[in-house]
């Protein structure tokens, strides 16, 4: 808390900071080491919470004025384990508002700033969870990652993201956003410490139907150092049109590392890639309309003061209660999902999707991982991408590929483009997280 005293006025990385609960648990963690009991390898260790991720009792917004006093009755299933793991929550982090966004400033709330360069932005939508990782406030975080959401910031703010295969980890208590694309994961310093959180968060879990009954292996006995024979695989359209010359130079010099550590790499295509931005868009708009519809002004935060009657109540609420982008994606899913353009839309972007699963599939067969950058730029300045949503859409166009086919994907920091980090991100098979793990620590 001194270290976020010191910093956070710059970074504005948090939402809600919760000193007294933190303190009052760090004070029953003591009583157990008093008693000698054995406690977890997390033992004691601050932690941030992405706000979409609900919390018992602590305000949890997911940077919305729809939600701007809820506070959750339960624990996200995350929540439970890091409390089994005995890490101490320190506060909420900002985010885009609903997970919306790749720059936090569609946050209902407030900004937050690059600890790298306050006059850009930490990415997003996790970037509360990113910034505040890179700034020292928290030593881990949590985020979520629909669409990149944590690679991206993690690339922005020079540190290591973490997004599962879906399945792994458990979406009980993440506020939906698009549910067959959204994955918790965690934010950490180093691939080590990310690997201790993911092991303490993921596994089978019952309140989630699309949770997957797999075993977890220990990723820290993957983490070796050797890397020989490892066959990585470059897709071209990663490394084409759009991308930064540093950030491509970055990823070649990042190459040349892992060959000599005895790794060989061959350029690959996903030719399906170009059609991935707007499958995305699609798909996870629609979801978005579909889970946003509980907020009425009924069920959950906020109601409308001004409404005369009940369908006015519902309007006003959601009028007032959504920001822009938000508003922006309910009307474009719920258009893509009405009875007349179904087929066109919808379905042809669910078919859309396999191919573009089939493309990392076929790349899979002969190839360990797939590298390429996290993002095609790095940071870019606050107000730069906000009057037109098309090119803050295009910054996901690395990132989003992965989530339609839900395999593992980590960003690790591979350099700088003039001061600023750039990111290194490593693609893995369904549930292979291992494997990421390995060749990320191997690099860093
Ligand atoms: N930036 C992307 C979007 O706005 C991804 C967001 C995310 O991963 N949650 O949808």
């Amino acid at each position: 808390y001194k270290r976020i005293g010191e910093v956070e006025g710059k970074v504005q990385a948090f939402l809600t900071l919760d000193e007294e609960n933190a303190r009052a648990a760090a004070k029953a963690l003591d009583e157990k080491v008093i008693q000698n009991k054995p406690t977890s390898k997390l033992y004691g260790l601050p932690i941030g919470i992405k706000d979409n991720i609900v919390t018992k009792g602590l305000r949890t917004t997911a940077a919305s004025k729809i939600l701007e006093n809820f506070d959750p009755i339960y624990d996200a299933t995350v929540i439970q384990k890091l409390k089994h793991a005995e890490t101490v929550t320190i506060g909420k982090l900002n985010m885009d508002e609903f997970a919306m966004g790749s720059s936090n400033e569609n946050s209902g709330f407030k900004k937050t700033y690059n600890p790298w360069n306050l006059d850009r932005v930490p990415g997003g939508s996790s970037g509360g969870s990113a910034a505040s990782v890179a700034a020292g406030e928290v030593l881990f975080s949590l985020g979520s990652d629909t669409g990149g959401s944590i690679r991206q910031p993690a690339s922005f703010c020079g540190v290591v993201g973490m997004k599962p295969t879906y399945g792994l980890v458990s979406r009980f208590g993440l506020i939906a956003f698009a549910s067959s694309l959204d994955q918790i994961g965690p934010i950490t310093r180093n691939v080590e410490d990310n690997a201790f959180l993911l092991k303490a968060i993921a596994g089978y879990d019952e309140m989630d139907s699309t949770s997957a009954n797999v075993d977890i292996p220990d990723y820290i006995a993957s983490m070796t150092g050797d890397i020989k024979g490892l066959r990585i695989a470059v897709p071209k359209e990663y490394l084409g049109e759009g991308v930064n010359e540093e950030v491509r130079k970055s990823v070649m010099d990042a190459l040349v590392i892992l060959e000599r550590l005895g790794a060989t790499w061959e350029e690959v295509s996903l030719p399906h890639s170009k059609y991935a931005l707007a499958t995305y868009y699609l798909l996870s708009s629609s979801e978005a309309s579909a889970n946003l519809a509980r907020f009425d002004g009924v069920r959950y935060g906020y109601r409308s003061p001004n409404a005369e009657n009940l369908l006015e109540m519902y309007k006003m609420t959601r009028e007032e209660g959504f920001g822009e982008e938000v508003k922006r994606r309910i009307m474009l899913g719920t258009f893509a999902l009405s009875a007349g353009y179904y087929d066109a839309h919808y379905k042809k972007a669910q078919k859309v999707r396999t191919l573009i699963k089939q493309d990392f599939e076929k790349v899979f067969e002969q190839y360990d991982v797939i590298v390429g950058p996290t993002a095609p730029t790095p940071a870019f300045k606050l107000g730069e991408n906000t009057r037109d949503p098309m090119t803050m859409y295009a910054n996901d166009i690395l990132t989003i590929p992965v989530n339609l086919a839900g395999v593992p994907a980590i960003s690790v920091p591979c350099g700088f483009d003039k001061g600023l980090p750039l990111g290194l991100q490593i693609i893995g098979r369904h549930f292979d997280e291992s494997t990421v793990y390995k060749v990320a620590h191997a690099f860093e």
